[in-house]
């Protein structure tokens, strides 16, 4: 079948990016209340301005800066008070007093400055200021902000909860996103029971499916679960001869290997597809596939679980993200400091749990490796804080080597721990 080197670990991710065709599917107008994990398919631009007036930073007195004449310190008469949501119709010009005013506050015009409270002694009817106001301090000015018509968020933005409210400030109500891409999900392997089924002694569960339905429905996709496939050459090419073309990515764990029951790279030439490649150089899950069938993108993951977790992890998220029209940004790993030994085999890029160990003196994280990494086994990842990796040609790793590392979404150590 040729392509018998593995692909180094930057071009596998090259190529699995390139069979990936960029979202072209329609976009459709969403309110944004619905538009969580939806990618925008155009910019959205402000509406309004920011702030939309004048208005207080501060709990505190607005004053106008006439009435402190003479020296320090300067003892007001209390006029009123400006609330958040209120009106000026009662602040009218000071006469020689000030008035209270809260955080968010209209600001009338004649106020020249915010004085905060903190800075005022106060007796119920009077307030002392012993500076000079400086002038327009604590004064948040209309516009100052954002101006209409400036872009908030950027097309290809998956849209997070912070997004949603800064378009909501700004007059936005409706966005135009991207169709999520269609997904199907597969397992194979005659060995696989179904969740919840009896299974006998030689039996496991299908674990993998629902963590990749999981992963790829949390990058937004459409997923459809097509099952188990039998190990079977003759069921798998009528599988692929069913998804051709119906989904924009089609993905597997499990019998992508050179072993007798590792049917699907057959299985996708003999149903009209295209192979890519099929082994890169990395650890664990050296035998991925990426093929073409149909305008169906299809990857095949290894079967034991790390290896489908990393596989996900390095390559599928990204296709999922090009296919939505996503900025492709979520791969990114980040640099730590190991504190272990390590003589590994160089040869392969490797993939690791890594566990938090706090900070070093100069502010870097510092990244303990969990042992053992089997790749049979999620036991390690599900108490670590995310994914460390030693490129190819990395042989040795000291305590205080730079090493990159990808967090988790929700780190198993507490805080409490790392900062001691
Ligand atoms: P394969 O890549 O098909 O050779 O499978 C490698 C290992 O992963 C075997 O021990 C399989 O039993 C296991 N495996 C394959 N698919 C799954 C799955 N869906 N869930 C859990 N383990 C699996
Ligand atoms: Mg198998």
């Amino acid at each position: 079948m040729g392509f018998e080197t593995p692909l180094p670990l930057s071009m596998a991710t090259r190529k699995a990016l390139e069979i990936t065709p960029h979202a072209t599917t329609s976009s459709k107008r969403k309110p944004l209340q619905e538009a969580l994990g939806f990618v925008l398919a155009r910019d959205e631009f402000s509406e309004q301005e920011s702030p939309s007036f004048d208005n207080s930073a501060m709990d505190g007195f607005a004053v106008a800066a006439e009435v402190f004449s003479g020296s320090a310190p300067w003892s007001l008469p209390i006029h009123g008070t400006i609330s958040a949501g209120g009106t000026l119709a009662e602040a009218r010009q000071p006469d020689g007093g000030c008035y209270r005013i809260y955080t968010g506050a209209p600001v009338p015009e004649w106020c020249t400055s915010v004085v905060p409270i903190e800075n005022v002694r106060c007796d119920g009817s009077n307030a002392t200021f012993s500076e000079f106001p400086v002038y327009g301090s604590h004064i948040r000015r209309k516009g100052e902000n954002v101006a209409i018509g400036t872009r908030l968020v950027a097309k290809g933005t998956r849209l997070e909860p912070r997004h949603i409210s800064h378009l909501i400030a700004h007059g936005v109500s409706q966005v135009s996103v991207y169709q999520p891409p269609k997904v199907g999900i597969f397992s194979t392997g005659d060995e696989l029971a179904v969740s919840g089924a009896m299974r006998s002694a030689s039996q496991i569960a299908d674990s993998n499916r629902p963590m990749l339905i999981a992963y790829a429905q949390s990058y937004g996709a459409q997923v459809d679960d097509l099952g188990i496939v039998p190990d079977d050459p003759d069921a798998s090419i009528a599988f692929f001869e069913t998804i051709k073309g119906r989904y924009d990515l089609v993905f597997s764990s499990g019998a992508v290997s050179v072993g007798g029951k590792d049917f699907l790279k057959e299985a996708v030439l003999k149903a009209g597809g295209r192979l890519e490649s099929w082994r890169v150089a990395m650890k664990p899950g050296k035998p991925v596939v990426f093929a073409r069938i149909g305008s169906t993108v299809y990857t095949g993951l290894p079967g034991n679980p790390l290896a489908a977790l990393v596989g996900f992890e390095v390559f599928v998220s990204q296709q999922i993200q090009v296919l939505s029209g996503a900025h492709s940004k979520t791969g990114l790993f980040m640099p730590g400091t190991a504190t272990f030994d390590w003589n590994r085999k160089a040869g392969r890029s490797e993939f690791f749990p890594i566990r938090l160990a706090g900070f070093d003196s100069e502010g870097r994280v510092k990244l303990d490796r969990i042992e053992p990494s089997n790749s049979a086994s999620l036991h390690a990842i599900s108490q670590a804080d995310g994914l460390g990796m030693v490129p190819a040609d990395v042989g040795k790793i000291a305590p205080g080597t730079s090493i990159v590392w990808k967090p988790f979404p929700s780190a198993s150590a507490p805080l409490s721990e790392l900062i001691s």
